[in-house]
């Protein structure tokens, strides 16, 4: 593996009941509170009221920023810093899934530079400082309650970036999975596909040496596909909440890639296809990543694929060649996440060749070539998307 520093500074609160540590965690940074939240399920499932009753506890001055959309809109982040500024708010909560939090990160950057936001999202700009934020997670998915980054989406310019700083992690996070208990069905399956999906993203690298990341992956990817058939049989089991709830958090808060960079190939790709259609990230990704499994496989790198299909989907080995192996574990991902009720095709979304193009544009917006394990271009994007229709 590579040198590394490893250092998250979120604290994660978990379990049930545990909104009962906000209003001393809160306290720490402010009274003028901004609670940011999305179109309103947080009201019909009592989280909002909770909340506020907590607030009160401590005399918090509270202001509200509602409707931050899934694929949270610049346009809406912009709204948030002009409420800090004017207002002078001195902490914000993020209350929901990673939309709103990615919103909240990039509220509580603004609102710490005469900067627009825009310009640090599509990195023209550094960021300097941001206000404390915390988070009240609603939705296990993202990880972004224990990370530094955020997506946001111009629908302007159709673009989907992400982005992050070393003002970015949340202070705390408090994840109680009774609070995901009235995720609908679509929404836990694009959750749990992006969690795995997040996994994913780190196992395929080209660093040597990282047995003890490849075992944690492996058995996140194991014990998430053990537990979401049950889950989604009995969607209001406390246990079952919880796996899926600690394993989202664990995917992408940094502790599975220490020394080595995953590829992010698969995100590129979907965000180019959200930032055109407004798609949920996590069927995007259920679309994409088997075909780009499938793109990139070679002779040099199919043993990984292989060490993916035995360890994770015990594909038997005997009689068939590597390469046979391989595939065969990646149809059995497929097969798993269309088993969920995830989409396989761009149809299943009602997207036509005729987008192909304008989508593959979008995944060099940044840099003419992205991914890590395997470098790709506008016309892999092209190939990749078409084997998707
Ligand atoms: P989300 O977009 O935050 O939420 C999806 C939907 O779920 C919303 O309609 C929301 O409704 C609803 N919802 C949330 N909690 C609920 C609950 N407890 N009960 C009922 N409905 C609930 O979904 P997400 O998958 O967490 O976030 C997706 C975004 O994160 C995408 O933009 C993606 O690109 C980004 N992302 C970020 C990271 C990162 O590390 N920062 C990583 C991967 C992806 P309401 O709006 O009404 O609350
Ligand atoms: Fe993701």
């Amino acid at each position: 593996m590579e040198n590394f520093t490893y250092h998250n500074p979120t604290k994660l609160i978990f379990g049930r009941g545990q909104m009962d540590a906000l209003p001393n965690e809160v306290a720490q940074y402010g009274k003028k509170v901004l609670i940011v939240y999305g179109g309103g399920s947080i009201k019909r499932n009592g989280i909002y009221d909770s909340v506020l009753t907590k607030l009160d506890e401590i005399d918090a001055e509270v202001f509200e920023l509602a409707g931050v959309e899934p694929n949270p809109r610049i346009s809406t982040v912009r709204k948030g810093v002009d409420i800090c500024k004017t207002e002078g708010i001195e902490f914000l909560l993020a209350i929901g899934g990673g939309s709103t939090i990615d919103c909240t990160k990039a509220i509580a950057t603004g609102a710490k530079t005469d900067t627009d936001m825009w310009d640090i999202v599509t990195k023209k700009e550094q960021a300097t400082d941001a206000l404390p934020f915390g988070t009240v997670l609603t939705l296990a998915a993202t990880g972004s309650e224990m990370n530094r980054g955020s997506v946001i989406t111009n629908w302007e310019t159709n673009e989907k970036h992400g982005w992050g700083s070393p003002y970015t992690s949340p202070k705390f996070s408090i994840l109680d999975p009774a609070h995901t208990y009235s995720v609908p069905r679509d929404q836990t399956v694009y959750g749990i596909v992006d969690m795995m999906s997040h996994v994913l993203e780190h196992y395929f690298h080209q660093t040597t040496n990282t047995p003890i990341q490849d075992r944690f992956c492996e058995s996140i990817l194991k014990t998430v596909m053990e537990t979401a058939p049950k889950l989604l049989e009995d969607m209001e089991n406390y246990e079952y909440r919880e796996t899926i709830m600690l394993s989202g958090t664990l995917a992408l808060n940094d502790m599975l890639n220490m020394g080595f960079r995953g590829d992010w190939a698969s995100h590129n790709l979907e965000h180019a296809v959200s930032a055109v259609h407004d798609i949920p990230h996590g069927g995007g990704l259920a679309i994409l990543f088997p075909n780009w499994m499938k793109h990139v496989i070679d002779e040099k790198n199919e043993g990984r694929f292989k060490q993916m299909a035995v360890r994770v989907f015990d594909v038997e080995t005997s009689g068939k060649s590597d390469r046979e192996v391989a595939l065969e574990g990646i149809d059995q991902l497929r097969a798993f996440w269309s088993s969920i009720g995830a989409p396989a095709t761009l149809a299943d979304y009602d997207i036509e060749e005729s987008s192909v193009q304008d989508m593959a544009e979008k995944t060099v917006v940044a840099s003419p070539e992205f991914g890590n394990f395997k470098k790709l271009t506008k016309e892999d994007a092209v190939e990749i998307y078409k084997a998707s229709l």
